[in-house]
């Protein structure tokens, strides 16, 4: 079984030689042991954060450890007296590797037989509860509001584009890099509006495709999104501070948003969340998320990278927006 590890913790952009792939013996699952095999791994910018050595609302990455993060695989052999049977396939946390040997009690059964396995770690994973939390108890959105969504074309953002839609949003503005990924927000994810970050003038793009300004904006960026946001807020609107990968990769703290005293005069509330601090939402959610993917009034696009080997790849990917929708890793078969 081959695994990636982090060898030294990098400073700024992460380079190749901070990884490595290793070979690992798979032992046999113990009692109340399973050996999973990896199908699919989960990809995420929060992944970047654990690179680094600092307390966080999760531990970082160990060096010389096996990395970890979302994945699912199938139950390969189980020891004495584990509850989960071969052929299961299974949600877990030991990801970055082809093969898992886990507490069978640390799992959780996936039922495959409507939905993919892989939408577990997207749209019906924490991917699609983010951007439903997002707008419905961080950043609530009310009827004809108008909604703002940063990094829009991503797995998040693309769910949070039509869940704001659902939720009656009048006007739905998204932010992506470069032209194509623009025209899918508006073609494939029925946002009403684009807004190519790459082209600068973030503050006049916004102005020209939010004339009445903004209701709700959903930050996935940080920075100059969030500023700009900021000069085109309404009076009482809501920021939903989800992530900031703009600054991710930066090895100083960037400045604060110079606009940001104008929440004051705004009233605006800007609150930031953790999703694991509101998985009681996952069933309320889920159980909405399977009935609009089965009337396909709900589109979940995954961008797919083939084999352990170009995991890492497919991590330095996402971070510089080589996906649409969600980054996943696909282990084959045998
Ligand atoms: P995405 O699928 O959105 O992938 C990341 C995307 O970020 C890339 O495709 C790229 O798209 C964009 N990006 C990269 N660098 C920049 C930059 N400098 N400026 C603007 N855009 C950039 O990932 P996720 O949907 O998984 O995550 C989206 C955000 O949500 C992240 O900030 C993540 O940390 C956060 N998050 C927060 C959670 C929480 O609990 N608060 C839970 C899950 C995610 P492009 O081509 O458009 O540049």
């Amino acid at each position: 079984s081959r695994e990636w590890q982090l060898i030294a913790r990098p400073v700024g952009q992460p380079r190749p030689t901070d990884f490595r792939l290793l070979r690992a013996e798979v032992a046999d699952p113990g009692p109340g042991q399973i050996l999973v095999r990896n199908t699919w791994l989960s990809v995420d910018p929060y992944m970047r954060g654990r690179m680094d050595d600092v307390p966080s609302y999760i531990p970082p990455f160990q060096l010389n450890e096996p990395m970890t993060g979302s994945a699912v695989g199938v139950v390969t052999a189980v020891g004495d007296g584990a509850a989960v049977p071969v052929g299961a396939v299974v949600l877990h946390f030991a990801g970055w590797r082809e093969y898992a040997l886990l507490d069978a009690s640390k799992v959780q059964v996936l039922d495959t037989t409507k939905v993919s396995a892989q939408a577990f770690l997207g749209v019906l994973g924490t991917t699609g509860l983010t951007a439903y939390v997002g707008l419905t108890e961080i950043a609530p959105v009310k009827e004809g509001d108008v909604v703002f969504i940063s990094g829009a074309a991503g797995a998040v953002g693309s769910i949070a584009g039509q869940i704001a839609k659902k939720l009656g949003a009048s006007r739905v503005i998204g932010s992506a890099g470069g032209p194509q990924k623009v025209k899918r927000l508006i073609e494939d994810y029925g946002f009403d509006a684009g807004i190519d970050y790459r082209e600068g003038d973030l503050v006049g793009q916004l102005k020209r495709e939010a004339p009445n300004g903004v209701d709700v904006y959903f930050d996935n960026v940080g920075g100059d999104h969030l500023d700009a946001a900021l000069v085109s807020m309404n009076l009482f609107g809501r920021i939903a501070l989800c992530g900031a990968i703009s600054a991710y990769n930066e090895s100083a703290l960037p400045p604060g948003p110079p606009h940001l005293p104008l929440a004051i005069g705004k009233s605006l509330t800007l609150r930031g969340f953790t999703i694991g601090h509101h998985m009681k939402t996952a069933p309320e959610y889920i159980g909405k998320a399977v009935g609009w993917l089965a009337e396909g009034s709900l589109r979940a696009d995954e961008t797919v990278v083939e084999g352990i080997e170009n995991a890492l790849d497919a991590f330095f990917g996402l971070m510089s927006g080589a996906n649409t929708g969600k980054m996943l890793v696909r282990l084959p078969e045998s």
